[in-house]
């Protein structure tokens, strides 16, 4: 089964809204195991919601409208809807009754167009609206397809203020979804990578999971690293684990360490889970990235335990002071170079006592590297140092983009150094 959602109002055709109950009606229907296949954007023209309503029903199985059931002019989600079903709509005298005891318990009148709240499409199921006036319609019907049979649709009408959708989705309409769509239990999994191009992740896992075409593959390219989604609806949970387990176990196999977490958890947490693992603690000096690796290490709940904490050594006297690094090794190689990151590193090692250093030195921009010998060098040359006592390996990367790309950049290879 698959669904659409038509999503009625002029105001996310402006660059002011956006169509937000798509996502959380996507999540739900996903976890329905029905996948969305089609979403359109309507403003609040009839001619144009008939017409999208109409290519709606004979695409998907499922259509459902967020929006356009208020009482206004531009409210014209049950008209578009019955035109397209070729359906009537019908004044409902205990919703109209309802209506008008609301307004009397506020000593109003009804204004006359309100009355429309209460046209309910022939055969359609009424949803309670707990949170405001408009109640939802839910129909389960068939029609006539351009191939002359008869075909089963389900038409969802929900309200568009997400606060009245949502609860209106979760308590009157997913139970009733749910009855009518043969049992499904879903598993699903997450694959992250970084630092890799998503057409390289593509290439690779693509003829893999082109064998499963009953696993919902999914890559997002994201800051700096690359997700791989894997949907699975089964009528067991058994089946359904066991299908993208299969899947997941190939593309593991093909992308190999690349992968830097299977079940969710981000770069972070996967570098201080190692460091735990391995029982290593670790110290930060950083230069262009100003602190952000640190930042990123200790909005990690826990992370004190692996993480004993840095510095930010931004000018060359404070690398000294603060990690030791011989003053003259920064005159004669330049705060950003091979040299000065592995100083840095091995340098914050010994003042804070941790197993591992780690440094960030680079040009992050847009202006050239200080006088001196970092003067020619480029925007984007980055060094990270990494020290363990024994050794310290130096990384150089010509990282692209504005500045906040390349210190993201920065820490994230960082971490995947700490990681390897
Ligand atoms: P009302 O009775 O409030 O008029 P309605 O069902 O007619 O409800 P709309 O008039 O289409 O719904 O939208 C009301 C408000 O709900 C909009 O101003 C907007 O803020 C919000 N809204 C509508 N559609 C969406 C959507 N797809 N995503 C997020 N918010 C929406
Ligand atoms: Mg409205």
């Amino acid at each position: 089964m698959i669904a659409e959602i038509i999503a009625a109002g002029s105001e996310m055709l402006t660059p002011f809204r956006q169509d937000t109950n798509s996502l959380y009606l996507t999540a739900e229907l996903n976890d329905l195991g029905v996948s969305v296949a089609f979403k359109t954007i309507v403003g609040d023209n009839l001619a144009h919601l008939i017409g999208a309503a109409r290519i709606a029903l004979d695409r998907a199985d499922i259509v459902l409208f967020s929006g356009g059931l208020g009482p206004t002019e531009d409210d014209l989600t049950r008209e578009a809807a019955a035109a397209a079903l070729d359906l009537r709509l019908s004044r409902d005298a205990e919703i109209l009754t309802g209506m008008y005891k609301r307004f009397a318990a506020r000593r109003m009148v009804m204004p006359p167009n309100n009355a429309r709240q209460a046209d309910v499409i022939d055969g359609a199921i009424i949803l309670e609206n707990k949170n405001g006036s408009a109640p939802g319609q839910y129909l389960d019907t068939t029609i006539p397809g351009p191939d002359g049979q008869l075909h089963r649709k389900i038409v969802i009408l929900l309200p568009g203020p997400p606060k009245e959708l949502k609860p209106m989705f979760d308590e009157a309409c997913k139970p009733l979804l749910a009855a009518s769509l043969p049992p499904r239990h879903l598993a699903k999994r997450m694959l992250r990578m970084a630092l890799i191009p998503e057409s390289q992740v593509d290439a690779r896992t693509a003829p893999i999971y082109k064998e499963y075409a009953d696993i919902e593959t999914t890559i997002l390219a994201g800051s700096a690293e690359i997700q791989l989604h894997f949907l699975s609806a089964k009528p067991s949970l058994e089946e359904a684990e066991a299908r993208v387990n299969e899947l997941t176990a190939k593309i593991e196999l093909e992308m190999d360490d690349a992968i830097f977490s299977s079940h969710g958890e981000s770069l972070e947490e996967v570098v201080l889970l190692m460091l735990g693992m391995r029982h290593l603690t670790l110290a930060t000096a950083e230069s262009c990235t100003g602190g952000l690796l640190a930042e990123r290490l200790t909005a990690i709940a826990g992370s004190s335990r692996y993480f004993l904490g840095g510095a930010v050594v931004y000018s060359d006297a404070l690398k000294t002071i603060f990690a030791d690094v011989p003053p003259t090794t920064v005159a004669d190689f330049g705060p950003v170079s091979s040299e000065t990151a592995s100083a840095l590193a091995e340098g914050i090692r010994l003042r804070t006592g941790a197993s591992l250093g780690i440094s960030i030195t680079g040009i992050a921009g847009p202006g050239p590297g200080a006088p001196g010998p970092d003067a020619d060098k480029p925007v984007g040359l980055v060094y990270i140092g990494l020290a363990d006592g024994q050794i310290t390996q130096v990384k150089e990367l010509n990282l692209m983009g504005d500045r906040e790309r390349i210190r993201y950049w920065a820490s994230q290879h960082a971490l995947e150094l700490i990681r390897r």
